[in-house]
């Protein structure tokens, strides 16, 4: 604990009061919140609320045990089949959390005859289930497909495995997946996307990444998080019947865990009717999401590259970062700082997460408070 301090880089919880929403009450004072992946808004949705309410009236509240175990509830049941329609894929899987979802998946159908290929900067949880796998991992330098296929055209293992965020968590920038696609068909591999933060957020409907390039191919294995957009709790992995009776079968956090509860699942449900019943909310999140970035790369911030609601200022020093931070919390405006291990050293980073729920004039407070202490 010591060295994490002296390096600034200890982590500590900060408590927040009432519910997630454009903005939160911290020690007693109310700040614009940019830290959450509510990208919607959908979080404290007066329907989403209703729809859990009405699930623990008739379900209960917990699940009993596992879904293997104690039975395959309705509400399990019916978000599955409304994923797998929003997803236009055969079926789908739920699982406790974008967490077990990778580690669940990705154990599953690799192992030591496996060759993965994982982007450096994929998420934490693709970073452990390729560890857990025994697979032969080999990491290629962000986003470089040439790398990718140098690596690919070296191996000999038959099995092969791509794995990328679609969209990367901390610098808000989008996996080339149209590049990553043609190379499929030509080393025999299968594409695993993370679309964690894909979506609900990008496509003309929010359908993630796939639908932002506007591809589809076979060998794509779809993982998509219901606790970000969809303002609820859990993941799903998204695919052909046969790859998700072998998730059931073989997926180690699916079967070894209790299952959601069933009012999660049915909050999730309802979300996923409010992103296809009102385009409102997307349009709304693409609007505030310009006005933040043309506001802060207007005045020369360091963005890297952001195509997304997920809008970093990299200010490389991780002490520099938190003090960023703390000043911003003075004029009412929570930022997160990001620091080492989350992202690489002297990549610290402020990253603001822009939600449908934010209004113009909160944006507009945002950047005249990042001006005034980053000048400063
Ligand atoms: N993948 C990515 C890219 C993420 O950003 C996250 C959450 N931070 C996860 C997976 C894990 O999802 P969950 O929070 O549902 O465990």
């Amino acid at each position: 604990m010591a060295r994490l301090e002296a390096s600034g880089l200890r982590r500590t919880l900060r408590d927040i009061d009432g519910p997630q929403g454009s903005s939160v009450i911290v020690n007693g004072k109310r700040m614009i919140l940019l830290c959450s992946n509510d990208y919607l808004g959908l979080a404290n949705h007066p329907l989403v609320k209703q729809a859990a309410i009405d699930a623990v009236s008739e379900y209960g509240f917990g699940a009993g045990a596992s879904r293997l175990v104690s039975g395959n509830m309705e509400a399990h049941r019916m978000l599955e089949y409304r994923i797998a329609r929003f997803k236009s894929t055969e079926s789908a899987l739920v699982f406790n959390s974008g967490y077990h979802a990778n580690l669940g998946c990705i154990t599953a159908i690799a192992g030591r005859d496996t060759a993965i290929f994982s982007d450096r900067l994929n998420h934490a949880s693709i970073v452990d289930a390729c560890l857990l796998s025994r697979a032969e991992v080999k990491r290629y330098p962000n986003r470089d497909v040439d790398s990718l296929e140098r690596l690919l055209k070296k191996t000999r293992l038959k099995k092969r495995l791509i794995v990328t965020d679609g969209v990367f968590s901390m610098d808000g920038t989008i996996a080339p997946l149209p590049d990553i696609i043609s190379l499929l068909e030509r080393y025999n591999a299968t594409l695993f996307i993370d679309d964690a933060h894909a979506t609900g957020v990008l496509g003309a409907s929010g359908r993630g990444t796939l639908e932002h390039f506007n591809i589809s191919h076979q060998n794509i294995i779809q993982m998509g998080t219901l606790g970000k957009a969809f303002g609820s709790f859990g993941a799903f992995i998204a695919g052909d019947a046969v790859l998700i009776e072998l998730l059931i079968n073989k997926a180690r956090p699916f079967i070894y865990t209790t299952a959601l509860p069933p009012s999660v699942c049915a909050a999730a449900s309802k979300a996923i009717d409010l992103v296809d019943s009102d385009p409102g909310l997307l349009m709304r999140l693409k609007e505030r999401r310009k006005q933040l970035h043309d506001g802060l790369s207007g005045c020369g911030l360091d963005t890297m590259g952001s195509a997304t609601p997920i809008i970093p200022i990299l200010l490389k020093d991780a002490r520099k970062t938190v003090e960023a931070s703390c000043a911003l919390m003075e004029r009412g405006v929570f930022i997160q700082a990001i620091r080492p291990p989350t992202v690489p050293d002297g990549t610290s980073r402020l990253r603001a997460t822009v939600t449908a729920g934010h209004s113009a004039t909160e944006i507009d407070t945002v950047i005249s408070a990042i001006k005034k202490v980053l000048s400063a």
